[in-house]
């Protein structure tokens, strides 16, 4: 059985003065896993988690993550400044985007972020945009299918991202032409993954690679990033990764194949999201209505805008109706939002305990991938963020949208004066 990390208590207590809906995070679990995470990976003495930003791009966040030893991992312009504004700085933020625009190249040279390339040809791009700085890292595609115990977990040829072997090879040799003195090496192959055979076999690949590049180019490799991709249980019957374990497999996977080549002292970063936030926040809302037709449904305050997993990918969370846990689970509902798209349902066919008009309900697993996916479809307003202190204290870390929000940007036309006024009757 999943549990919240709140009571029904306090959420009652909590409801009273910040209305539903909301995401609430969970300061002392955040804190718990990123202290988990340093821990097992401490045998590689320059190891650093650069949380990915885009999980949960809350400036709040963000300095939790900072204070615990974190860095930052940003892939757009607006992910650098929340960086910079959470205090990351150099090092500290890695930026590994795509598609880049020249300026955000320019940004993060200035920043002193580590550029992270995703393409061969992003080499001249950045020279002619921002320069080449002394130390890059490059995105590796090993293209086919990845395969894992036997398992195809993914396939890198279908990915628009990294550089081929072949221009990895040539790309490194160049960038030493043009003055680089730090290599990295990166690499993304699987999404939320709930087996611990992933980082080590993205780690035999990514460590192979760094002694083939050794011998054929001379290019020692300082750093290896693992990315993302370490799922969380988002399913009851699920089993959560044991990072410590994961961290004692990818060390054997350097005692193997990094000690032998003289390369064992490389700085292992990972770019975690989900694994790091996902598990420590949900998303609280109300039951509004109950409709019985050729199905029964639960319509809540919250809609896509507010979490759009379950719309964008069929994604499950599981959903605790507050106060009634210890109830039966014997009525089927879908759980829907009120957005004019069928697809808005947090739940189908859910089995749930009896569900009566102001009831709470709790979305679990939202801490990352969760508010900051929201959109303004059918001009919905997204829901505001709260922080559960360590000492049960609770902070609003960002408030609810409100209607001249969502007008903001029609200040280039002769109609935003009546909205703004028509907005403030409200
Ligand atoms: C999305 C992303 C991550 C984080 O992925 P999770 O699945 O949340 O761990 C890390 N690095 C890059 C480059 C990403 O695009």
């Amino acid at each position: 059985m999943k549990k919240t990390f709140v009571t029904h208590e306090q959420l009652v207590a909590i409801t009273r003065t910040h209305p539903t809906p909301f995401h609430l995070y969970d300061e002392a679990g955040i804190r718990r896993t990123a202290r988990a995470v340093n821990e097992a990976f401490a045998w590689n003495a320059g190891y650093k988690e650069y949380f990915a930003v885009k999980a949960n791009p809350n400036p709040e966040i963000l300095s939790i993550l900072r204070q615990e030893g974190c860095g930052a991992d940003c892939s757009s312009l607006t992910e650098l400044m929340l960086a910079e504004a959470a205090g990351f700085r150099g090092r500290e933020i890695m930026f590994s985007s795509n598609a880049t625009p020249a300026e955000e190249f320019v940004y993060a040279k200035k920043l002193g972020a580590v550029i992270n390339l995703d393409d061969h040809s992003h080499i001249d791009f950045l020279e002619g945009s921002a320069g080449i700085p002394e130390t890059i890292c490059c995105r590796y595609n090993p293209g086919g299918a990845f395969v894992v115990s036997n398992h195809i977990m993914d396939r890198p040829a279908d990915a628009k991202y990294g550089f081929t072997w072949p221009q990895l090879r040539d790309g490194f040799v160049r960038l030493r032409e043009k003055g680089v003195r730090e290599f990295g090496l990166h690499s993304f192959l699987a999404s939320n993954t709930l087996t611990h055979a992933y980082y080590p076999a993205l780690a035999r690949l990514l460590f192979e690679t760094a002694v083939r590049l050794k011998e054929e180019t001379g290019i020692r490799v300082r750093f290896v990033n693992l990315s993302g991709g370490i799922g969380i249980p988002y399913r009851p019957e699920e089993t959560p990764n044991d990072i410590a374990r994961i961290a004692a497999l990818v060390r054997d996977a350097c005692e193997e194949i990094l000690r032998p080549a003289g390369l064992a002292d490389l700085s292992l970063y990972t770019e975690l999201g989900r694994f790091m936030l996902a598990p420590h926040g949900c998303l609280v809302a109300t039951a509004l209505h109950r409709k019985d037709t050729y199905k029964q449904y639960i319509g809540l305050d919250a809609c896509a805008a507010d979490l759009m997993r379950p719309a964008l990918y069929g994604a499950y969370h599981h959903i605790t109706v507050s106060g009634k846990e210890s109830r039966p689970l014997d009525h089927v509902y879908d759980i829907t939002g009120s957005l004019c798209e069928n697809n808005d349902k947090f739940a189908v066919d859910r089995s749930l305990p009896e569900i009566e008009k102001g009831d709470l309900i709790v979305l679990h697993d939202t801490g990352a991938h969760g508010h900051c996916m929201g959109y303004n479809y059918n001009g919905k307003l997204r829901s505001a963020e709260l922080l559960l202190k360590e000492d049960g204290g609770i902070r609003l870390i960002r408030r609810a949208e409100r209607p001249a929000d969502y007008f903001a940007t029609l200040s280039a036309t002769g109609f935003y004066d009546t909205l703004t006024e028509i907005a403030g009757r409200g």
